[in-house]
């Protein structure tokens, strides 16, 4: 699975060098990865005895600004899947033109087995062995798949035991911390305007349209409640409990209620149950894929009705079905720009801790809505001038600029 997170990354980021026309040495010099940490932590378990996890930093590029990108907790977690998304946050960041690199943390652990001390003394643990690469101008993580706020504040606080006050090293962090109004939603938030900005380029809008969302975490669950605030109907989630359609719409409110109250949305009555991986190729017009990698492959793709894809996920779309989606006609808006909305919030987060001068929310999502506008400007004029999909159109773009920000600083 990760080696093929890395190989899939490695393919689109090919694809741009090929329509770039970058030479070999150059390619090469964009692709590979600056630096790449691998630290044991240890802690004391609850029960008394040691538990031994291993955690890895990569760091891919900073030749536009300090490496930026989540920390992720999950069991399949591997230095081969953190370095394709830490590539991944290279593009991302240059596409929507925020002043940052690309990096990306994560633990190999199945947190539903550590208890929120348990989870707590890892995260110092972690913070311990990686210290010395991270800081507020070098390297800034933030929350990913089963990390978030309080994370970001046990990072903030061990980070600050070595290095003193510095709320810049993290973002995502509680607002009492400095954290920045608008982040929790932000990348959900940022989905439904590059959706809305697409549509806006195909003369048509959001209305009435039929949406699925797979996955129900932040992403996806902020996603579901702003695209039906705006008018869509939402037909379908899912998450780690199976799937829920409901072709007369979802409550999503009634959706995050139980969510919240039960962890999972197993047993919540909203919907029909159906089986997990079949949410994605149910009837509808917007598919958003806001879970894990790898989902989208040439075995469902084929069956997929949705007609647009906003891959909230990292990597949620294989090559193969990516060819399937062109093929077919189908509008697939890149992770690297669809899924932008967090590190932009991110930066204004950072932004904000650095001049320790806060803004209104009203603010954030403004400035959100602006920069997801610009940058889908400038995909879409690659995409039809060259005539090609947005994905290697956002590619284009993202590696462009790294390129020529890397020549600039010379060798
Ligand atoms: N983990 C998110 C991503 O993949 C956010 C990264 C950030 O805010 O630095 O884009």
């Amino acid at each position: 699975m990760s080696k093929d997170a890395l190989d899939n990354a490695n393919f689109y980021f090919e694809t741009a060098a090929k329509e770039l026309g970058l030479t070999r040495d150059v390619a090469v010099q964009l692709r590979t990865p600056h630096r790449q940490v691998k630290v044991e932590c240890n802690i004391e378990k609850d029960d008394g005895s040691i538990g031994t996890y291993v955690g890895f930093r990569v760091q891919h590029d900073n030749s536009r600004g300090p490496f930026k990108g989540g920390l992720r907790y999950h069991f399949e977690v591997d230095d081969q899947e953190v370095t394709a998304l830490a590539q991944l946050m290279t593009w991302k960041t240059s596409v929507v033109g925020v002043p940052y690199g690309g990096g990306k943390g994560g633990i190999c652990v199945d947190t539903r087995q550590l208890s929120e001390g348990e989870l707590q003394r890892l995260t110092r643990k972690f913070v311990d062995g990686i210290y010395e690469v991270i800081g507020p101008t070098t390297d800034i993580p933030a929350p990913d798949m089963y990390t978030n706020a309080q994370t970001m504040a046990w990072i903030f606080d061990q980070y600050a035991k070595y290095r003193g006050y510095a709320p810049g090293v993290v973002t995502g962090k509680p607002i009492e911390l400095g954290g920045s109004l608008g982040r929790s939603a932000a990348t959900g938030r940022g989905c439904l305007f590059a959706c809305q900005n697409l549509l806006g380029a195909l003369g048509d809008t959001l209305a009435g349209k039929r949406v699925i969302v797979q996955g129900f975490g932040n992403v996806g669950s902020w996603a579901a409640r702003l695209f039906a605030e705006q008018g869509a109907k939402i037909v379908g989630i899912a998450d780690i409990s199976g799937g829920y359609v409901n072709a007369g719409g979802i409550d999503v409110e009634s959706a995050i209620a139980h969510v919240q109250a039960h962890g999972t949305l197993e047993g919540w009555t909203g919907a029909d149950a159906i089986d997990g991986a079949a949410i994605v190729t149910q009837d509808c017009d917007i598919l958003i894929p806001a879970a894990l990698g790898g989902v989208l492959t040439k075995e469902n793709a084929g069956d997929v009705a949705a007609k647009i894809i906003v891959e909230g996920a990292n990597g949620p779309t294989t090559p193969q079905a990516d060819e399937i989606f062109t093929k077919k006609g189908v509008h697939v808006i890149p992770d690297i720009y669809a899924n932008a909305g967090g590190v932009t919030v991110s930066y204004f987060e950072w932004a904000q801790n650095m001049q320790h001068f806060y803004w209104e929310e009203e603010k954030v999502n403004t400035e959100l809505e602006r920069i997801m506008k610009n940058a889908f400007t400038k995909l879409w004029a690659e995409a039809t001038t060259r005539n090609i999909p947005l994905r290697t159109a956002a590619y284009v773009v993202g590696v462009g600029r790294v390129h020529q920000a890397t020549q600039l600083r010379g060798v």
